[in-house]
């Protein structure tokens, strides 16, 4: 790496983690541009759930209060854990409050603060497509805007493209992945019609042999519901009778009239391939890997948004350590952000896995495992949930609140 006191960072994908990282760094006098192959920030959409573990910095950046404030996040949301349709089991980890926040939301008002810095750039419409390197090292990207490809030059490089990254597929990384035997449907209501029938919690019911059921309350007065089951869901999706068959019998009564007369093809739906894999090692020379590009996350628990946006409060910290110290930010910076990070991945991931292995047994059997787990975690006390247990809470060393920008 350059040993450049003010280098140029280009960060591949305007996801949470990667505008996140955007924002710390640029607000910290640092030289961004950002790639981000869709053409705004309304890309598929997603769930919403961010846990407390890493909603504490963006309260203290005074980010979360405008969201808030902009009604597109609902602060204090319990999740709840159900078996079938009414019996209610602890959720492992205890009771704490998330919000949910709208994702296109979060990544617009963090462009919209970036762009008051002049050395801030996001290219939209523009797709990362392979690591150009000199001597082993990434020095530059090719990329493909509106048909016409060219070269984004850089100091340093981080991939946050999420799932399927398709820059550490061209670099050959070695991937630990695990095969989950269920993937999910992901549906999106409009009830802004009927106030009355949104939930005000997140509720999880879980049916036996792998079939879960996810009800969340969004903003814009948006309810998702998630249908995970074994088989081919990517057919299920386009099958309407199909769906309406299978879902609505295990709808609660309060939703389903609803639902009942909502769900057609003009539903907003997505099909998600469920995921848990990781990096061996999150970086290459002038290149780091953080969010789901370097250990993509189940749904499960609704983890994924935590766990990203943690990445970018610790890769700020190293970083801008470095850069401030007019070090040069190598591989050895690299390393010490993965190894802070490795173990709450590894921790959370490891839940993951086992919570899908549970969640395959029939209902009683469920129902025993789910209880039995949530007693030992409490008399425990362990911390899953909030994604701190075993591993130190993260601080953000370097972040400017909102109202010291200019
Ligand atoms: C349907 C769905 C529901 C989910 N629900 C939840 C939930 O409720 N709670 C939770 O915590 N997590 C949830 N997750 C997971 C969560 O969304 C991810 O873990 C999280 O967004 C990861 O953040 P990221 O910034 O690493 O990646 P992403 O959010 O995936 O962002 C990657 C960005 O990179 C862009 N990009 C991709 N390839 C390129 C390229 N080659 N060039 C330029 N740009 C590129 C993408 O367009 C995207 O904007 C869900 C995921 C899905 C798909």
């Amino acid at each position: 790496m350059s040993q450049n006191t003010n280098p140029q960072v280009v960060i591949a994908g305007a996801g949470p983690a990667g505008m996140l990282l955007a924002y710390q760094l640029v607000t910290n006098g640092v030289p961004v541009r950002v790639l981000e192959r869709h053409p705004d920030f309304e890309r598929e959409f997603r769930g919403e759930l961010i846990q407390p573990a890493a909603l504490g910095p963006l309260e203290k950046l005074g980010i979360l209060p405008l969201l808030v404030e902009r009604k597109l996040a609902l602060p204090n949301i319990e999740r709840r854990l159900f078996v079938g349709k009414t019996r209610r089991v602890m959720v492992p980890g205890g009771k704490e409050r998330g919000s949910l926040i709208s994702q296109a939301g979060l990544l617009q008002l963090l462009h919209e603060l970036c762009g008051r810095h002049p050395h801030y750039r996001l290219d939209f419409g523009t797709t990362a497509l392979q690591a150009i390197r000199e001597n082993g090292r990434v020095v530059a990207l090719k990329t493909r805007k509106e048909g016409a490809e060219s070269r984004v030059e850089g100091d340093l490089f981080v991939d946050c493209t999420g799932r399927n990254s398709g820059l550490r597929r061209d670099l050959g990384l070695e991937v630990d992945s695990h095969q989950v035997p269920a993937d999910v449907v992901w549906l999106r209501f409009d009830l802004s019609d009927v106030p009355e029938a949104m939930p005000d919690t997140l509720d999880v019911h879980m049916f036996g042999k792998g079939v879960v059921l996810v009800f969340s309350p969004t903003t814009r007065s948006r309810l998702q519901v998630a249908y995970s089951a074994p088989g081919d869901l990517g057919s299920l999706r386009k099958n309407l009778p199909e769906l309406r068959s299978r879902l609505l019998p295990l709808l609660p009564e309060k939703l389903r009239p609803h639902l009942e007369a909502k769900l057609d093809e003009r539903t907003e739906t997505q099909f998600l391939r469920v995921i848990v894999d990781r990096l061996a090692r999150w970086h290459v020379p002038g290149m780091l890997f953080l969010g789901d590009a370097a250990h993509t996350m189940s749904p499960s628990g609704g983890q994924g948004l935590n766990v990203a946006l943690r990445d970018s409060y610790v890769a700020a910290n190293h970083l801008l350590d470095a850069i401030r110290a007019g070090q040069p930010v190598d591989e050895r910076v690299f390393q010490k952000i993965q190894d802070e990070r490795l173990p709450e991945a590894d921790l959370i991931q490891g839940m993951q896995k086992r919570v899908h292995r549970m969640v395959m047994a029939p209902m009683f059997v469920e129902h025993a495992m789910f209880t039995l787990l949530g007693l030992v975690l409490k008399l425990a006390k362990k911390d899953t949930q909030g994604a701190t247990q075993g591993s130190p809470p993260v601080e953000m060393r370097y972040g400017v609140p909102v109202s010291q920008l200019p």
